[in-house]
């Protein structure tokens, strides 16, 4: 388990993003990193302990929106390198990841013989990489390619320098977004947001989300069939 947090509006949003993070440290609290977007693009902090424990020490990122996470480990050890947000080959992107990718190994191998250099121990990474592996195509469909490679569950935001949006997608780990005046937060469960706003939308599995300071869409991903699984012409999944 680990706490996912997001905002995007006309606020600092480092601020709003440690005390969501406080808000659902109960969810992991081994790690815990911050991705802000800025004029100098995106800006990562990442460090072992709490919020509560390191919150001096963390650098004062500026930006109005990005996204952040508490992280409880279940691949790789606890590390600054292995806490989330993680980035890709290129620094354009950032991806914070809640769950487990159970086919991570083979992807990153995959990956790997393509080029992209890892950092991290972390099943997690694999998905920044698949990611940028869609270049060919923008931001939001990229993400919905790669997540259509991904077996086991997530829920996960993605901060993208381009775009300026948070997209958002889940399948069997929690994810809610709440809507304000001209500022949108995220997080993965309401309480962390509700200091800020009681418009707190739930996000079902297999959703895509695109959110900005002004609102949301969302829209509904092909859902993965199991691995022996063929869909026959006309035949509808149960
Ligand atoms: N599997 C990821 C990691 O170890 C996410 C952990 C989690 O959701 O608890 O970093």
């Amino acid at each position: 388990m680990c706490g996912i947090v997001g905002y995007i509006g006309y606020r600092e949003a480092l601020p709003v993003l440690l005390s969501s993070l406080e808000r659902v440290t109960y969810r992991g609290y081994d790690s815990f990193g911050v991705a802000l977007l800025n004029g100098q693009g995106i800006q990562v902090f990442k460090e072992i302990g709490t919020v509560e424990e390191r919150r001096h020490q963390v650098q004062n990122l500026q930006g109005t929106l990005g996204i952040g996470h508490t992280r409880w480990a279940t691949v790789g050890r606890v590390s600054a390198v292995n806490a989330h947000p993680h980035q890709g080959c290129s620094v354009d992107l950032a991806i914070v990841h809640n769950g487990n990718i159970d086919n991570f190994l083979p992807l990153r191998q995959r990956l790997q013989s393509q080029g992209h250099e890892f950092r991290s121990e972390t099943d997690s990474e694999v998905i920044c990489h698949l990611i940028e592996s869609h270049g060919e195509v923008e931001i939001v469909e990229a993400t919905r390619r790669a997540i259509q490679e991904l077996e086991g569950p997530f829920a996960m935001a993605v901060l993208h320098r381009a775009s300026k949006r948070l997209i958002l997608a889940r399948r069997e780990s929690p994810l809610v977004i709440g809507l304000g005046e001209e500022e949108t937060f995220v997080a993965s469960d309401a309480p962390a947001i509700l200091p800020y706003t009681n418009r707190v939308i739930f996000l079902e599995d297999d959703d895509l989300a695109l959110v900005w300071a002004g609102g949301m869409q969302v829209g509904r991903m092909e859902p993965k069939l199991p691995a022996k699984c063929t869909r026959l012409p006309g035949m509808q999944d149960r």
